[in-house]
């Protein structure tokens, strides 16, 4: 028998580097009109780099003892975050200690007890105490730079703040392109990072509907909001935070290569060959294969 359309595209999907759950998904991700994009490890590389580490004046930490406890407590955590956090800290020839207690909050951050002390690193709008003092002040200038930052703080006080910086993908600009064109509207940007760090970054792809600062049920929200509008969205993302958004998607594609194991189980497909140009490639090999389909 001749492969019916849909398998082959599954198989053709495979060889661009997709793999694609269902001939079911293989038929709706052609039917997607309005493509909603996540920043950090989908429109990036996902492997950021810390670029600063600052002590706050006065709280009594080094910047080695700051990299230190931070490190520790993002140990146990997947983000990507987390990761360059405690690549930093090897990098310095640091030996952070194990934790205990360890939590994390999608969108938000981490928290952990090292050494007796309770810490917790994470966005500097979402932790509780790092809404003012001077951390907030240095948290402001590593913003203005574009860099995502996170507050440390030890026992409730605000102890330092770390600057972030991730590379856009090469194919993001032609990815975002090649959407537009076949979505007939441009994608919208979905972030838990900040604006100052997302507004930049989103532009040099040609995205201009930017959502930042969103917690992973407020990306929910502008799914909805661009269903009521009456667009079929196609979600792509990586982390745990994207797995509400992938879910409530009409189709959702996961970003396999630092992805979290929540969002690969929670999407539709997966993009295995970690480029950004095959999410363009799949939607138009679903609309040859149901044109194919009678
Ligand atoms: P995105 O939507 O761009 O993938 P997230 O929702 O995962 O971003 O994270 C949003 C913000 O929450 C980050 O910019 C950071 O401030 C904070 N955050 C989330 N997870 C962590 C973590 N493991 N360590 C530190 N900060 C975190
Ligand atoms: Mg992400």
């Amino acid at each position: 028998a001749t492969m019916p359309p849909l398998l082959s595209a599954i198989a053709n999907a495979g060889r661009h580097g997709v793999l694609v759950k269902s001939a079911v998904v293989m038929e709706r991700l052609g039917q997607v009109d309005q493509v909603a994009l996540d920043k950090t490890g989908t429109l990036t590389e996902g492997t950021p780099q810390v670029t600063d580490v600052r002590p706050v004046p006065g709280a009594g930490l080094t910047e080695d003892e700051l990299l230190t406890v931070a490190a520790a407590a993002e140990h146990p955590s997947e983000h990507p975050l987390a990761r360059a956090v405690v690549a930093a800290a090897a990098a310095r020839g640091l030996r952070p200690p194990p934790v205990t207690d360890f939590a994390s909050a999608p969108g938000t951050g981490v928290t952990a007890t090292v050494d007796g002390r309770r810490v917790a690193v994470g966005s500097p709008t979402r932790l509780p105490a790092a809404a003012d003092g001077p951390a907030t002040v240095v948290a402001e200038e590593l913003a203005g730079k574009g860099r995502t930052v996170v507050v440390v703080e030890v026992d409730g006080v605000p102890s330092g703040v770390l600057g972030i910086a991730d590379r856009l993908r090469d194919q993001a600009p032609e990815a975002v392109a090649a959407l537009t064109a076949l979505t007939g509207h441009p994608p919208v940007l979905v972030t838990g990072d900040h604006a100052g760090a997302a507004v930049p970054l989103g532009r040099r792809t040609g995205i201009t509907d930017i959502r930042a600062g969103l917690l992973p049920e407020q990306k929910v929200a502008v799914v909805r909001e661009l269903e009521r509008a009456g667009r079929r969205v196609l979600v792509v993302g990586d982390g745990v935070n994207d797995a509400p958004a992938l879910a409530a998607a009409h189709t959702g594609v996961a970003m396999g290569r630092a992805g979290s194991d929540l969002a690969l189980q929670t999407a539709d497909a997966v993009v295995v060959r970690d480029e950004l140009a095959t999410v363009p490639a799949v939607v138009a090999l679903s609309r040859r294969a149901r044109s194919l389909v009678t």
